[in-house]
């Protein structure tokens, strides 16, 4: 089962990627050289709260452990919310 808001959380995904110029902003590679290494794109919650989808709060990482460390924000994802996701985009499937 998707969480109800997948759709929402694809559509906020595609527009900071286009925002990004779909490229990781911290290494700078895009997305065909990131497929190339086995890497994709990522979004990142800049204040660490998964639940907060404004794209200004969205940055576009790659999934290499350098540029988006794992679990960076599962530590600070507040319990009461109930949301522990990643918000690993691989996982939307197109
Ligand atoms: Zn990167
Ligand atoms: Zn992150």
């Amino acid at each position: 089962m998707r969480p109800v808001d997948t759709r929402a959380r694809r559509a906020v995904r595609d527009e900071v990627f286009r925002r990004d110029g779909y490229r990781c902003q911290r290494c700078g590679r895009g997305r065909e050289e990131l497929a190339q290494l086995g890497l994709q794109l990522e979004a990142h919650h800049v204040n660490n709260l998964p639940a907060d989808h404004r794209p200004e709060n969205l940055v576009t990482l790659c999934s290499d452990g350098a540029c988006h460390p794992r679990g960076d924000h599962l530590g600070n994802t507040p319990k009461s919310s109930g949301l522990i996701f990643t918000y690993k985009l691989g996982d939307i499937s197109d």
